[in-house]
């Protein structure tokens, strides 16, 4: 582990550099709730955290951590599984003080800071009746979810969060400020959109808006009996969506705390309300469900409709693969292990991909993941401590049982840090190569490494 820097030290350095923020260090009052992140098995602690109020402030912080040789994190949200946002002795550049959004209604662009929630974004855009494709819980950070690439309801429509990032500043490795767009800095701008945090710190993220205002959103839930027919019911259900139409279905638990097994289907529908009623009347009259609550909303509540499901300190350990296809044999191992879920705050999602975010050529920007299909997330989430090694036992275990039908590729948001080599790279696929190129460009010591790692060509 490195050596914890004084506080004298740090701040005599960042004050002379003009450090507007805030420097926190161990002992001091704020420490643990600055280091803490969205999950509760993350226990890091930083030698120093540098709460930045600029993106000058990013600059020094990261020359200051340089200076001193401590390894560097970036926090966003601090929502990511893996925690990385955080790191053992060293210096996390906290960006949550960051958290302006603007919006210009007439160009249909909205400017948001690194710090950024997707709840926050989205109120600000709501204001003009505007909205661009942010994750589906409304808690995560902008950040780390668009460098990732930014699966949502409005993908269908609109294409993943990257696909709508217009432009980013960024301070890279060596303290410059940067301004990546189309036009300028055109192969980082490229990077950004998919290659996560690995070229430098954003403090700004510029993106395309779109007029969203109201939609069809909610969940249908049956008995768990009747998990395998639904799912085999949703598959042929998938086959033919309009662009407006974003669906996920798996396998839940009654959010009543009864711990009752549900099989369930999420729908967000960004049409007119008469669109929806039509595309989503098959889904609607199917079976017999235990509840249906889909109804007219704005978009930012259908943005919070999930988030009672991933209460902030939980402790949760996920696991994903994308697909092709939804076999029957995956579903039926599915139910199989699901019932013996050692949590009932765990679930297994099918994320449905097809419309715009598959159209956009692999080459247009870093996130490689076009073929429609389906992602497969588990989200393990529990609270007693006592649970931790049964309940991520649990996942490995599922997982690899699951693990013939799965295509060879992750997505890279989902990773976690024992998700390690070829996985990695199957997140950045055909991209990987150019990557690696535009990662020795940037930063060719590898200073942002903790993130899914693109190394240095
Ligand atoms: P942080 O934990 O702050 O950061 C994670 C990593 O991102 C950092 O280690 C760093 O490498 C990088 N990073 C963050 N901010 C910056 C920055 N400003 N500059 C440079 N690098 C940065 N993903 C989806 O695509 N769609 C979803 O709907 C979705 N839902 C989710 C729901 C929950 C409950 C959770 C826990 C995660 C979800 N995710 C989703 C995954 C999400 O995309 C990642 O966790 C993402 O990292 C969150 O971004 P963050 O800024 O909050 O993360």
């Amino acid at each position: 582990m490195l050596q914890p820097v004084g506080l004298d030290q740090a701040r005599r350095i960042a004050l002379r550099e003009g450090f507007a923020g805030e420097l926190v260090v161990p002992g001091d009052g704020g420490y643990d709730v600055s280091r803490a992140v969205h999950n509760g098995l993350v226990d890091k602690h930083p030698a120093l955290i540098a709460r930045c109020r600029s993106a000058t402030d990013v600059a020094t912080a990261i020359r200051l951590a340089r200076d001193l040789e401590l390894e560097v994190s970036v926090r966003g949200g601090g929502h990511s599984v893996s925690g990385r946002a955080v790191t053992d002795g060293g210096v996390m550049i906290d960006l949550a003080l960051l958290r302006d959004v603007t919006v210009d209604p007439e160009a249909s662009v909205a400017t948001a800071a690194g710090g950024v929630t997707w709840g926050e974004f989205n109120t600000a855009t709501h204001a003009h009746r505007l909205a661009t494709t942010g994750g589906v819980v409304s808690t995560t950070g902008i950040a780390g979810l668009t460098l990732g690439g930014g699966l949502g309801y409005l993908m269908a429509k609109y294409g993943l969060s990257a696909d709508n990032l217009t432009a980013a500043d960024v301070v890279t490795a060596d303290g410059s400020h940067l301004r990546a767009s189309a036009a300028s800095e055109p192969d980082l701008f490229w990077a950004l959109r998919g290659g996560g945090g690995n070229f430098g710190v954003v403090t700004s993220l510029e993106y395309r808006l779109h007029p969203v205002a109201e939609v069809t959103a909610g969940l249908v839930a049956h008995p768990f009996p009747a998990a395998g027919e639904m799912l085999r019911f949703w598959r042929e259900y998938t086959a033919d969506l309009s662009d407006e139409l974003v669906t996920f279905a798996g396998l839940v638990h009654a959010p009543d705390g009864s711990g009752v097994p549900l099989a369930a289907m999420v729908v967000c529908h960004c049409g007119t309300a008469e669109h929806a009623q039509a595309e989503l009347a098959p889904l609607l009259a199917y079976g017999s469900p235990a509840m249906v609550a889909v109804d007219r909303m704005p978009y930012p509540g259908a943005n919070r409709m999930l988030d009672a499901g991933f209460p902030r300190g939980a402790r949760n350990y996920w696991k994903s693969s994308f697909m092709q296809d939804l076999d029957d044999d995956l579903i039926d191992v599915m139910i199989e292990r699901f019932a013996r879920a050692p949590s009932a705050m765990t679930a297994m999602i099918y994320e449905h991909l097809h419309g715009q975010v598959t159209r956009v050529p692999v080459s247009d920007a870093a996130f490689p993941h076009r073929e429609p299909g389906y992602n497969l997330i588990m989200t393990s989430v529990w609270t007693d401590v006592a649970t931790d090694d049964q309940n991520i036992t649990w996942t490995r275990d599922t997982f690899a049982a699951m693990q013939p039908h799965f295509a060879a590729r992750r997505y890279a948001n989902y990773l976690d840090t024992d998700d390690t080599g070829e996985i990695v790279r199957s997140a950045y696929g055909p991209n990987h190569a150019r990557l690696s190129d535009i990662k020795r460009r940037y930063d060719p010591d590898n200073v942002f490494h903790l993130n899914p790692n693109i190394e240095p060509a």
